[in-house]
């Protein structure tokens, strides 16, 4: 070896950034979950997730890719490997126009998404997929599961991801796009970290557009009611959220309509629009436990707006917890009827019940654009029906949902996420073996791989 190419070895070995290999725990943002890898590092640059792959001595495999550690399910688990947070890998790197003269924001992996949409409305644009969270990072989500009631658009982040840089298993930097790689570039948008770290992607944009919001609550007689006016209200408008109680048979619908091009909130809207958003995401960070929500109607906004951050809570603090669970729209009324049995069964026995369900629709691809996992069912609409706890340390809720699993799975036939439904068992959840690297598989996502 000359000194030359001793000192770029040495150069590629460096990590710069915060590595911590004394053993430490993390948590993730709920406190119900932690690991405590062998070593714990926060790259810099990319050459920092370079040299971290590649050197297998200072670095245990699996080497686990994380951002915000928001996920309920355990998927950022590695006792004994390497937690790589991407979080200080978040710049906003600018717009330009891609091979096929799309619109894109080029972003690095640990940007968060309440940073991206403010920057991009901003400058007038807008990612469709606007989730209630503000905290998940772009690398994440380019990769993962995710979930929403989007505006003329599918309602799910990764739709919109048309390119992506990452470190493979070797260590190199590569780029994989839809326009040169077809297929491959589908199925690394499934992979779960697994085929390779995310540091950089391309997000396809448009022109901001703003949305109006009718608000309500409606209680029913019976549960075949409450799916009769979900459905029909479905229909009604451009996208739905709807928060279903089914202890109470009530609903909170949010009815969201097109409302033209604009990024910024009206102030005619103001000030009901700031109190909307503000008890809005204080229900959710306490898992709608104790928060009144008011009803307005005909909200004109722009959506960036009500995508939002969330505190760390404390572990004795309400705080959110859910399952989720994704099931054909034709199913929905069997499913909220079967569910409002089942919950009322277990209610009985155990004098617990879920705080409320989360309906989400998302409509799904043709399936060449969503190989695996989630929406991958080919074209249509899917439907979310995700309990939602205050509490998931409440081993009545555990239980809850390992049971509810089995309904959902194995009787209707759901789709779940390893990232977003807990307790998955083998057989659960499928993931293609041939995306999965031995230096990136964790224990975790090992069970899964089929
Ligand atoms: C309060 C709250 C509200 C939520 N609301 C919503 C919502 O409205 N809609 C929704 O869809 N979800 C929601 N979630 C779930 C959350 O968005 C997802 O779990 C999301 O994936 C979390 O992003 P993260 O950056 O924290 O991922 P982490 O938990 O840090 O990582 C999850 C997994 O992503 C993969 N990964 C992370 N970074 C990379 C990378 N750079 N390259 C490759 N793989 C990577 C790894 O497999 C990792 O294990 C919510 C969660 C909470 C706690």
């Amino acid at each position: 070896m000359t000194h030359h190419d001793h000192r770029i070895a040495e150069e590629a070995r460096l990590v710069e950034g915060l590595v911590v290999a004394e053993g430490k725990s993390y948590s993730n943002w709920g406190g119900h979950r932690s690991t405590r890898p062998a070593v714990y590092v926060e790259p810099i640059r990319y050459a920092d997730v370079q040299a971290v792959v590649r050197d297998v001595a200072r670095f245990p495999t699996p080497v686990n890719p994380a951002g915000s550690l928001l996920s309920v399910a355990p998927a950022f688990v590695n006792d004994g490997g390497t937690l790589v947070c991407m979080r200080k890998l978040d710049e906003i790197l600018g717009v330009e126009t891609d091979a096929r003269g799309r619109t894109v924001v080029r972003v690095q992996a640990g940007c968060r998404l309440k940073k991206l949409n403010m920057w991009l409305q901003a400058r007038r644009l807008e990612i469709p997929f606007q989730a209630e969270i503000g905290e998940a990072t772009v690398g994440s989500v380019a990769v993962g599961d995710t979930k929403e009631s989007s505006l003329d658009a599918p309602g799910y982040f990764s739709a919109h991801v048309v390119e992506i840089t990452y470190v493979d298993e070797a260590g190199a930097l590569r780029v994989i796009s839809d326009h040169a790689d077809g297929s491959a570039f589908q199925e690394f948008k499934c992979s779960f970290g697994l085929s390779g770290i995310v540091v950089e992607c391309l997000v396809e944009t448009r022109p901001a557009t703003l949305c109006r919001s009718d608000v309500s609550i409606i209680v029913y007689e019976t549960p075949a009611q409450l799916s009769e006016d979900l459905l029909a209200r479905r229909g009604r408008c451009d996208a739905l959220l709807a928060i279903v109680f089914l202890d109470r048979l009530a609903c909170v619908y949010d009815e969201r309509f097109q409302a033209g091009p604009g990024s910024v909130t009206p102030e005619s809207s103001q000030p009901q629009c700031e109190a909307f958003r503000a008890a809005k995401r204080l229900a959710i960070q306490r898992g709608f436990d104790g928060v009144e929500v008011p009803q307005p109607k005909g909200l004109v906004y722009s959506r960036a707006d009500f995508v939002n951050e969330y505190w760390r809570p404390e572990r004795s603090e309400k705080r959110l917890d859910f399952q989720y669970y994704e099931h054909d729209v034709s199913q929905l009324a069997r499913v909220v009827e079967e569910t409002y049995a089942f919950t009322g069964d277990f209610a009985r026995e155990t004098g617990f019940a879920p705080n409320g369900w989360a309906a989400y629709f998302v409509r799904r691809p043709r399936a060449e654009l969503k190989p695996f996992g989630l929406y991958s069912g080919g074209p249509g609409v899917s439907f979310s029906f995700d309990p939602i706890s205050s509490d998931p340390d409440e081993p009545r809720w555990r239980e809850f949902s390992r049971r509810y699993n089995e309904l959902a799975i194995r009787t209707f036939g759901a789709r779940v996420s390893p990232i977003q439904t807990q307790w998955l068992k083998k057989g659960d959840v499928a993931i293609p073996r041939r995306l999965a690297r031995p230096r990136f598989t964790t224990a975790y996502f090992a069970e899964f791989l089929e």
